[in-house]
């Protein structure tokens, strides 16, 4: 059996300052951040001991963990795990990268986002060249904005062609992609116009809650990250029963990490083994 694990910890912080966003600028207590520490140790030590024969684990963290060392040290421990197959992890691409070193890097994938204003074109990519003498895999993408058109151009043209750009809609705008802003994005992200449309995902299968879950620091499993209802407890030692196919209980799904799942979509097919961090099967063989 394969299970994909969201792991969505305690941690809500973040070192950037985006105007949007509630992480912003945020820090949490001493004592927070020592929960959020143990939790994560707990959670790596529950992946050790496990008996599923193969695990992907993508951390998607509220705000930036990349800055904390013991988010680093889990991406190293787990990566070195035989039975997990692949450690991903949503990131600014902030922080220091040379503790990537220590891992089996042909397990660790970064799922990279660019954010305009928080730093330069030129230093981003100082840090993707940096994945590159690693030899880790990532994705980078940008929300798209109109004021964004120059920096994800920028990014596309100086990154080399076997990275996939992705381009998220901003799904809070209401009538704002017209077809001329459409067709820019989707001329850099061929898979913009899957991004940006809200999947009518009520009663569908989704394979979430079978073979993908989500996780928080306290071992809940939810099927997902947007469906509340708490289906079981990773360490509770019969909790492979909880897992089973489910239909969507939501009228829809519009974010990636989300619809990805939604069985009548066919993502599978388009992502392969590069599902958890973005990469399609297609970019992956570019390498
Ligand atoms: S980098 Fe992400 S988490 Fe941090 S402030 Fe910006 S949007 Fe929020
Ligand atoms: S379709 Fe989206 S919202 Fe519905 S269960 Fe799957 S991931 Fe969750």
């Amino acid at each position: 059996m394969n299970l994909n694990i969201l792991y969505r910890g305690e941690l809500s912080s973040c070192n950037y300052d985006c105007p949007y966003c509630p992480f912003a600028k945020h820090w949490e207590s001493q004592q927070e951040l020592d929960a959020d520490q143990r939790h994560l140790d707990r959670f790596c030590t529950w992946v050790e001991q496990s008996e599923i024969a193969s695990l992907g684990i993508f951390f998607t963290p509220w705000g930036e963990a990349l800055v904390r060392r013991w988010y680093q040290e889990a991406i190293v421990r787990l990566s070195r795990v035989p039975h997990v197959n692949k450690v991903a992890i949503q990131t600014n691409l902030s922080s220091r990268l040379n503790w990537l070193a220590e891992a089996d890097r042909s397990k660790v994938a970064l799922w990279c986002t660019f954010h305009p204003g928080q730093t330069t074109v030129s230093s981003f990519l100082r840090q993707c060249a940096h994945l590159d003498e690693l030899g880790v895999r990532y994705s980078v993408g940008c929300v798209g904005l109109r004021e964004h058109i120059e920096a994800i151009e920028e990014l596309r043209s100086r990154l080399s062609p076997a990275v996939y750009v992705w381009v998220n809609a901003d799904e809070n705008l209401v009538d704002y992609y017209d077809n001329q802003l459409v067709e820019k994005f989707t001329s850099i992200d061929p898979h913009f116009p899957t991004n940006n449309t809200h999947h009518s995902s009520l009663g569908q299968p989704c394979r979430t809650g079978q073979t993908v879950i989500s996780v928080d620091g306290q071992g809940n499993i939810r099927r997902c990250h947007f469906v509340k209802q708490i289906i079981g407890n990773i360490y509770d030692p019969d909790f492979l029963s909880v897992l089973k196919p489910r239909p969507c209980p939501n009228m829809t799904c519009s974010c990636h990490i989300g619809y990805v799942h939604l069985e009548r979509l066919n993502l599978d097919q388009i992502y392969g083994q590069g599902i958890l961090e973005r990469i399609p099967a297609e970019w992956s063989n570019r390498k």
